[in-house]
């Protein structure tokens, strides 16, 4: 994918250079401190650490921030990238119909992470938390990606998976995914699967739609690179790799060739009227 050059997103926070679940000590002040670290690093950075242990009680901040590598930085700067189409695609599509979009917060760490959604580690796969509404993504499921799960890897696998979070973020400002909570109220967990399964393939949708107003910056074998993702992801994939046996009542996500096909449709329409998966996979 052509991205070098292109515009990139403020609305990234990167944590990566920071130790796991103790960010989680102090919010506001600690927040910024450890900004501060990132900005002078080192000798001033232990400083101004221990200072604030001191004010807070021994609350500790005591694991250094790790620096980031020269890829760690431009794999940011890819995401960065992938992040702004996304507001710029959305904005418009959102104003075409009449609506305002809102840029979501996309969070960068390693190891675990604390949200409005509850805690969670790189093991969770990148997701969206509607209540904060930030996308969470540990770079480092890429490489299970391929790994475990068999996808071809490159940079577009990851381009699709984060427009597949903000697909989230689009049904969360649309109201569908309230809806959809709605419905799964008192329905039997396989009619539940159902309405989740639905949502995550509108995602899927979606994530083909930005793709569809981005062809100019495709390379050759992208959208081959997005569909091996979206393969290596189907529920009947992972299950299959996990337990050796596929329980269709439990997918949560869709099928490989479910997954794939609405990826394609979106991708080919570029019309987000036609996500119509609620009407079609029931
Ligand atoms: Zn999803």
């Amino acid at each position: 994918m052509k991205w070098l050059g292109r515009r990139q997103s403020d609305n990234v926070e990167d944590r990566r250079g920071m130790s796991g679940g103790k960010v989680a000590v102090g919010g506001g002040v600690i927040g910024i401190i450890i900004l501060l670290l990132n900005v002078f690093g080192g000798e001033t950075g232990q400083v101004v650490g221990s200072a604030l242990e001191n004010m807070q009680g021994g609350q500790t901040q005591t694991e250094a921030a790790a620096p980031l590598s020269k890829e760690d930085e431009e794999m940011g700067n890819f995401v960065r990238v992938i992040l702004a189409d996304n507001e710029d695609i959305w904005s418009k599509i959102f104003q075409e119909n009449g609506m305002t979009y809102k840029n979501p917060k996309l969070v960068l760490f390693r190891g675990s992470v604390n949200t409005a959604c509850g805690g969670a580690s790189s093991a969770s796969g990148p997701f969206y938390c509607p209540g904060d509404q930030k996308v969470y993504m540990d770079l480092g499921f890429f490489e299970e990606l391929k790994s475990k799960f068999g996808a071809k890897g490159g940079d577009f696998a990851i381009a699709y998976v984060i427009s597949h979070e903000i697909g989230h973020h689009v049904q969360t400002l649309l109201g569908t995914s309230e809806k959809m909570r709605e419905q799964q109220e008192g329905k039997s967990e396989a009619e539940a699967n159902k309405l989740s399964v639905a949502l995550e393939l509108q995602a899927d949708f979606y994530a083909g739609v930005w793709a569809h107003f981005n062809e100019k910056n495709l390379d050759t074998g992208d959208i081959e690179e997005a569909l091996s993702a979206a393969n290596a992801v189907g529920d009947d994939a992972i299950q299959g790799k996990m337990s050796g046996q596929v329980v269709p009542d439990s997918f949560t996500h869709g099928t490989s060739e479910q997954r794939m096909y609405w990826f394609k449709k979106g991708f080919k329409s570029g019309d987000i009227k036609q996500g119509t998966t609620f009407e079609e996979i029931q």
